[in-house]
């Protein structure tokens, strides 16, 4: 019997920005969500989540950029939930520390609605032990104030009592209100505080884009000032800051400050961006290219049921082994239909992809690239009079076809996908591209760096060129970039290790 269906709306922490501090339950929720409504500080990232139906309603919320007011998003969220949706509002951090999720959780309960409220890891306690800083310390500091800079210090019926935070004493955080910093000390220097009290503000906090400023109570406001250190940002008054000297694990990683585009495929991108991010590198993936099925599918469709009848069957790409097996297993229900054909791949990437279908590789050339797999095959014997399936790219390099019927091999090309330029800018990279620069691009094969071209964006000053290998690299020369990291392992950890190695050197 189809139950009446009841929407609900869940008010969900989405923590401070790294994608890693996100509850389990939140994720469930995003997961599970027909409507998500977000606002600027939640990472655009977690939105992927969600299933591709579901619908994203951003509602702001930047000082000076309120897209939405406050009674409008409370009326949204019911609406929306009165619709019978499962509703997931996203707020940065928890939504019940100084983020109006008291608020909206009082206009659902008002409206009788189902709710739930799923706590989130706060900007106020991730933001200090991202910088370093413990917020207790045993011995010196034992306990903590949260407070906001939003209001005015000078403001007559101003709710926060600096004289009371001066006889407090302990940590201080403050939320909110960097740009009301100068009149915050002031007040509370006023009120006795002494001018040397360690501060630390930290914007971006647990982002790669986290920075750090350290200063004194008298001192802090003309530094922020002076380098325009800007919101968002937390403020951490007292004698813990100093800690940091000792604890500064984050912005410590190799590859801190680094911005390092990639250029692969959203379905590709993970293992390089993951990789580079874990090192510290704040990471812009910028797909160039997407794979779309064969321009003829039926051609494609056709060797792929013949499969069985090839001697050979080679892959020279992780996305060419997906586009053969997911088609492979349409036709067939069974892995032995694919008969004693032999299985060669290049590169330990593709030869992995094989694996997971279950299949033996039975021949892997040591270096990745098409000509060393020919020499492999001169080296058993060559291939005349052999039945060659070779699934690959269309527009792809000619020598294997070439080189193997010259050999005597038959050789059948298995066009099984096809990359085209990616359009649009889902995640804001390509913004953040033209506007914030980078340091590096990485190119992880011919096509990204000839789909990165075509894209004509402005190339940001000093952006250095890392290459995947000698094909890729002769490619970005030909359109005339200077290749300034080339991988000696041409695959995703070989060229972590040669961009590792390039800064380090550097640094
Ligand atoms: N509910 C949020 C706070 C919302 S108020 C939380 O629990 O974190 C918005 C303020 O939070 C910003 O002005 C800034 O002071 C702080 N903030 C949120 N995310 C931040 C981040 N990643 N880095 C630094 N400050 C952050």
């Amino acid at each position: 019997m189809d139950k009446k269906k009841i929407g609900k709306c869940v008010l969900a922490g989405a923590g401070p920005g790294d994608l890693g501090l996100v509850t389990l339950r939140a994720k469930e929720c995003i997961e599970q969500a027909e409507v998500l409504v977000y606002d600027y500080l939640c990472n655009p990232e977690m939105l992927e989540w969600a299933a591709e139906s579901a619908e994203r309603i951003y509602v702001g919320k930047k000082a000076g950029d309120h897209t939405r007011s406050q009674d409008e998003i409370n009326r949204l969220l019911v609406v929306k939930t009165r619709e019978c949706k499962r509703v997931v509002r996203l707020k940065g951090g928890d939504p019940f520390v100084f983020g109006r999720g008291g608020e909206e959780a009082q206009a659902l309960a008002a409206a009788g609605v189902p709710y739930e409220i799923v706590p989130g890891v706060t900007s106020a306690i991730a933001g200090p032990a991202y910088a370093g800083i413990p917020i207790t310390h045993r011995g010196s500091t034992s306990h903590v104030t949260f407070f906001t800079g939003h209001e005015d210090p000078s403001k007559r019926e101003s709710s926060i009592d600096f004289a009371a935070l001066q006889r407090l004493g302990g940590t201080q955080v403050m939320l909110m209100g960097v740009e009301r910093l100068d009149a915050i000390a002031r007040e509370m220097l006023a009120n006795g505080v002494r001018a040397d009290l360690p501060v630390a503000l930290i914007r971006w906090a647990t982002t790669p884009r986290q920075e750090t400023l350290m200063g004194t109570l008298d001192s802090i406001a003309e530094t922020v000032a002076e380098t325009g250190f800007s919101a968002p940002a937390i403020a951490v008054f007292g004698e813990v800051v100093r800690l940091r000297n000792e604890l500064n694990w984050f912005e410590n990683r190799p590859l801190s400050g680094k911005r390092i585009v990639v250029t692969r495929t959203r379905r590709q991108a993970g293992a390089l961006t993951g990789q580079l991010r874990s090192f510290g590198a704040d990471v812009l993936e910028l797909p160039a290219i997407r794979i779309e099925q064969p321009t003829d599918l039926r051609a494609f469709a056709e060797l792929v049921q013949d499969a069985h009848a090839y001697d050979w069957i080679i892959f020279t790409s992780p996305n060419g082994v997906n586009a053969f097996f997911d088609l492979f297993y349409k036709l067939y229900h069974d892995a032995r239909e694919i008969g004693g054909a032999k299985i060669a791949a290049i590169g330990p990437a593709t030869a992995q992809r094989v694996k997971d279908f279950h299949l033996h590789v039975d021949l892997q050339p040591e270096e990745f690239v098409a000509e060393a797999l020919v020499r492999e095959f001169k080296k058993q014997g060559g291939v005349e009079n052999l039945r060659i399936l070779l699934a690959r790219a269309e527009k792809a390099r000619d020598v294997l076809p070439k080189e193997l019927s010259a050999m005597g091999g038959i050789v059948d090309e298995a066009l099984a996908y096809r990359t085209l330029p990616e359009i649009g800018d889902p995640n804001g990279a390509r913004q953040r591209l033209v506007e914030e620069g980078a340091d590096l691009i990485t190119f992880t094969s011919s096509s990204t760096v000839e789909n990165f071209m075509a894209m004509d964006l402005p190339w940001p000053a000093g952006m250095k060129v890392a290459s995947i290998g000698p094909v890729t690299s002769k490619t970005a020369r030909e359109v005339g970039l200077n290749v300034d990291v080339e991988a000696r392992r041409h695959d995703v950890p070989g060229l972590v290790e040669a961009i590792g190695k390039f800064y380090r050197v550097r640094s």
